[in-house]
This record gives C-alpha cells, structure tokens and sequence, in this order.
C-alpha cells in the first residue's frame, strides 16, 4: 500500500460518485467502495460490503471483520455511506468505521463529504449529523482544527459571508425550507453548524479568500488562537476553491460538499489527465436497466425508442400479480442483446406511477419493481453483458448489490455527474471471470441522448 493519499467518506451514495467523479477530474485515480468493504471471516473467498443503514430489500449479511484490501491501485478512495438521514450516534458508528478502513489502506488525508445543501438528520432535539461526525473524526484523528464548505459553484452552491446560497437565493428560500426530511430553515452555516457542535464554529470570509493560501493559513491561526476549531469557509467560483487548496494540505481531515475536491489532487503533484479517468478496455454486451420515473429518464428513454432502439417496458402491476417478469424479460433480450444495446425499463410518467402506486402502496411499488429490476440486471451480465447502464439512485443500489459490487474505479465522466465505473470479476460475480463497466445514473441527470452516447463513450 503507501500510494492511496485521500481517504473520503460520503454521507450517500450519489454523494459519493459526484465526488469520486470530481477527483478523476482533477487528476487522481479513484475507487468508490460500496459501504465500508469488509471479507468475510469464513468460506471462501468473496466480495461483501456491509449493507447501506436504511437502504431496503437488498442486504447483503455482514459477518466478518477482516480488512478486504482495495481492487486497484489509486490515488484516492471514497467510501460511500448511506449516513445522512440516520441518528448521529449511527452516522458518527458508520463514519469512524469507514475511517478505520481508510487508515488501514494508508489514506495520508480524509475528506468527510455532505451535500451541497449542508441538509442532513433534523428531528426533535437533532439539529443534524455534519457537526457529530465532523468532531468525531477530529476526535479521532487528533485533528484540533478543520474546515467546512459546502460550496459547489458548477452546481451553483456558493457561500457568501457564511451564508450558503443555492442558485440566486438563500438556502432557506429555496424550497430547501420544506424539505420532508432534512428541512434548512436557516442559511447562516456558522449557526447551523454550532448549533450540532461543541467545539467553537468560526468563519473564513471571501476577503480573506480572495488573497489566497498565505492569507488562509494566516486567518486560521488567528481562528485558532480565539478557541475555534471548525470554520466555514466562503466560495463564490472554482478559483476560490483552487486558492483554499493549498491551504488545506496539511490538515488531516477536510469537511465539504464536492466542490473543495477539485483544489485537493494538487497538493499531492497531482493534475488534470486523461490517465486519471483510463479504465480497462470495454468488451462484452451492452445493456440499459431503468427503474427511474424522473423527467430525464422518461425523456432518455423516449429518445432511445425513438432512435430504434430495442427497448421492453415492464409493467409493475403484472410483477405484483405473481408473473415472473424478470424470466420474461430475460427472454426477450437473449436474442437481441447479442446483436445491439437492449433496455429494459419500469420508467413511467407522474400519472401512471401514482396509479400504480395507489393501487400497490409506494413502498410496495417501489422495492418490487427494484427487485425485479435487480434480477434482470443479474440475468443480462449473466448472458454476457459486460457495459450495463442503469438509472435510477435506488434502482442502481439494487442492482449494485445483486451483481456482488463491493468496489468500482471511477473512469470517463459521460455527462456532469455521471461517470462510467469498472468493477473488477471477483466484485461484479461475472461467470466468466471478466470485469464489468457499469453507469450509474441518478434520475436527473444525462441529457436526452444518455442511453446512446453512454456506450459511444466507452467505444
Ligand atoms: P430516481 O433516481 O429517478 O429517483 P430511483 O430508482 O431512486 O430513481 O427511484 C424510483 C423508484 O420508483 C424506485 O423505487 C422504483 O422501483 C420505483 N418505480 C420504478 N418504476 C415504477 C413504476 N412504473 N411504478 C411505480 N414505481 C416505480
């Protein structure tokens, strides 16, 4: 080991791909765990990873506690966790286990990343799980000052004063306000975060900024010497976030949305290549699975069709009446996958997914179609696909989980946020011995054309 830098663990699992995806940008070579990666103590030889907390149907049974090592040889490793809307006493378990395996690759630094929303846990008496885990990972690491930012300009996510804006308006104004689980009633992060935090909160302003790495470390120092340990730190642009940089290169723990990761690759000689992003060759079978019903995915879907494609849409009311529509499915793509992409999809628009919904219960609804979904996936690498694109956030940890994918190196963005992985064979549980290039693509994500130009860009 020795060569993994930059330990991160994300708060969720789009979270964490949005991140990994920033890195291989910005010059490292980058693996996404699924869960924190853990072997089992008895049988054979396998890929596990403890299953996300809340995520439903697809648990894979966690037994061992021996370290499973990491598939490739990166720069950097984000662990992706499923912590943001669970108790802070589960977040802070979750986040220091995944530390232990962090620190055990060898990881120099670690990066605690949250939404660019700085949202999280918000019932009762809990004002959110950013400031727990923040200062219990300081804790950990002995670590008596670090930063905090959730600022993402290229996803217009910027702190100003302290105050974190999204878009043109405060956080609080945003429709943020009414979140059903993680509501942000104020946008001043200073008091948002010591209101989670007993060590002493305080603020690096753009003026400060603005002047760069010398006038940072400056102002931190005079943080320090006033008793604060976490500061928030402002960012209006990408260039505010190259000048943090630098200054962060000696902290061993950095808090942050995704923005921060693109001024961290070069404290470690590290810049922008194209090697950052090379995946083994693709080979192998093409395939789409869609169990997402956003606006995008039904537009992607509609686009594939009418580009020819051969696509079969399953019907969530026939899977609840007992008929095997995995084995259908699976039928159908055997002779087709052979000569072209397939896509098999659920995606429905807003009327037709109420309907069944109504009829099935939503969550009823929801972990059916994901099963099913799973299995199709599973069938189709088992006939031979070996390039399989899926959409949906959910739709993508079933299928994650019944493929046996613990771990997967990041590679060639496809559209903002969404980039193609590699799962090594022993991880992707492929029948014969080949790795696997998988997207995973959360519902809004991906331009119209997503489905054609994924496979265009592995080509
Ligand atoms: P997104 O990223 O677009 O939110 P997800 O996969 O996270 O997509 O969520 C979509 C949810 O909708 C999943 O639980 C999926 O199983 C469910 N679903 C998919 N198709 C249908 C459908 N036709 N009717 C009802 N629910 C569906």
């Amino acid at each position: 080991m020795g060569k993994l830098v930059l330990g991160c663990i994300a708060d969720d699992f789009t979270g964490a791909t949005d991140l990994a995806n920033n890195l291989v940008r910005a010059g490292m070579r980058v693996v996404q765990a699924i869960g924190v990666p853990e072997a089992r103590r008895a049988g054979p030889p396998q890929a596990s990873a403890r299953p996300l907390g809340g995520q439903r149907g697809h648990e894979v049974p966690s037994v061992g506690a021996e370290i499973l090592p990491l598939d490739a040889d990166v720069d950097a490793v984000v662990v992706a966790l499923k912590s943001r809307t669970i108790t802070p006493a589960e977040a802070i378990a979750q986040s220091l286990d995944a530390l232990r395996w962090l620190q055990a690759q060898g990881a120099q630094q670690i990066y605690f990343k949250y939404c660019s929303t700085f949202d999280s846990t918000f019932t009762g008496e809990v004002r959110g799980n950013i400031g727990p885990v923040t200062e219990a990972l300081m804790e950990a690491l002995n670590c008596d000052f670090t930063i905090a930012t959730p600022a993402f300009p290229d996803n217009k996510r910027t702190v100003f004063k302290g105050y974190l804006f999204a878009g043109d308006v405060l956080l609080n104004e945003s429709g943020m306000q009414n979140h059903p689980l993680t509501p942000m009633t104020d946008a001043n992060l200073v008091r948002v975060l010591q209101a989670q935090c007993t060590r002493k909160v305080g603020l690096i302003d753009h003026t400060v900024v603005a002047r760069g790495d010398a006038a940072i470390t400056e102002r931190i120092a005079q943080l320090k010497g006033e008793g604060v340990s976490i500061a928030i730190v402002d960012a209006v642009s990408n260039d505010d976030l190259l000048r943090l940089g630098p200054a962060l290169a000696k902290m061993p723990l950095v808090t942050a949305g995704s923005g921060v990761a693109i001024g961290l690759p070069a404290n470690f000689g590290l810049s922008p290549s194209s090697q950052a992003s090379a995946l083994p060759s693709a080979s192998g079978l093409r395939a789409i699975v869609s169990g997402s019903c956003s606006l995008a995915t039904n537009r992607q879907v509609l686009d594939f069709i009418q580009r020819g494609g051969a696509a079969l849409a399953i019907d969530p009311l026939r899977i609840a009446a007992g008929v095997d529509v995995a084995a259908e499915a699976l039928a159908w793509a055997a002779p087709l996958v052979a000569r072209q992409p397939v896509l098999v999809y659920s995606t429905a628009e807003a009327g037709a997914v109420k309907s069944v919904q109504g009829k099935l219960g939503v969550e009823e609804a929801g972990a059916m179609v994901e099963r099913t979904i799973a299995a199709i996936a599973r069938g189709l690498v088992d006939q031979g696909v070996r390039q399989l694109v899926v959409a949906g956030g959910e739709t993508s940890g079933a299928c994650v989980q019944a493929l046996g994918i613990a771990q997967m190196q990041i590679g060639p963005q496809i559209d903002p946020g969404v980039p193609w992985c590699h799962a090594r064979a022993e991880a992707a549980k492929t029948t014969d011995g080949a790795g696997m290039h998988i997207a995973l693509k959360s519902g809004n994500f991906g331009g119209d054309d997503f489905f054609t130009k994924a496979f265009t860009v592995l080509a």
